[in-house]
């Protein structure tokens, strides 16, 4: 069953929820604290909210950055501070937020996902193709093939009885290296060995999530792999969408 997928509103509406709540929330702490202060010392609680005021503007201005740089894609250089600490920070508290209400994870992780790539695009940067990594799962290679792959990719002789030997075609076009990953922590250590300036990783939400705040600030593109059989196993994934990626990020030599 194809399912619609989430964009990015969904985590942008969230974030922006949570912040006002937690605003709120502050404001009523020191509502309720702020008497008793007075009583230890007269200048403490000037301080405490002269500096609760230059927070809550730093907030503020941050949130409209990193707004404007997703709903815009435009790059505002000031915002790329408030977007680090929006990806490292935001996530969590999002998730909390929406298992309050009862919303899915996965459709928070696709939606983060989105707003990642939005990030990314609003540099409207391009990468040799030698920093550029393609990052696939090895749940992509059908399980029916023998050839072992994840130590090298080229073993892989593309009979296209899965989507392996179509992104191997494709980043070849591209030249462009790709690297398969049996989980995060070889994963990781790809990346810390080929050193790439920008990775797409092919993956379901949950290590896409996790990848693009690990890596950071080492931007990570996202395409969400398709599951026609269930989770981690014979997965797919859009080659067209790889393709859109690929040309939006690497520089073509003529
Ligand atoms: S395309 Fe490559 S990885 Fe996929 S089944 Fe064929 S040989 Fe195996």
């Amino acid at each position: 069953m194809t399912k619609k997928p989430t964009g990015k509103a969904l985590f942008l509406w969230l974030s922006t929820i949570s912040l006002i709540l937690l605003m709120i929330a502050v404001t009523l702490l020191w509502y309720f604290i702020s008497p008793r202060l007075h009583e230890f010392n007269e200048a403490f609680p000037f301080i405490l909210l002269t500096g609760l005021r230059i927070f809550f503007f730093i907030l503020v201005i941050g949130s409209i950055l990193v707004l404007l740089t997703a709903l815009t894609e435009r790059n505002f250089i000031i915002a790329r501070f408030a977007v680090h600490l929006f990806i490292k920070i935001m996530y969590p508290i999002c998730v909390f937020m929406s298992s309050l209400v009862g919303i899915k994870e996965e459709l928070i992780g696709e939606s983060f996902v989105k707003v990642n790539d939005t990030f990314i695009r609003s540099m409207r940067k391009k990468f040799k193709a030698k920093d550029v990594l393609i990052l696939l799962p090895h749940c992509l290679q059908s399980t029916e093939c023998k050839i072992r792959i994840t130590t090298d990719p080229s073993n892989c002789i593309r009979c296209m009885k899965c989507d392996i030997g179509k992104v191997l075609k494709l980043a070849e076009k591209y030249n462009v290296e790709v690297a398969i990953a049996t989980g995060g922590t070889l994963a990781r250590r790809i990346i810390i060995d080929k050193k790439p300036n920008i990775i797409i990783a092919v993956a379901c939400y949950r290590d896409l999530v996790s990848g693009i705040r690990d890596t950071y600030p080492i931007m990570t593109m996202g395409i969400l792999n398709l599951r026609p059989e269930g989770p981690c196993i014979n997965t797919k994934v859009e080659i067209d969408k790889l393709q859109k990626t690929l040309d939006s990020i690497v520089l073509q030599s003529n």
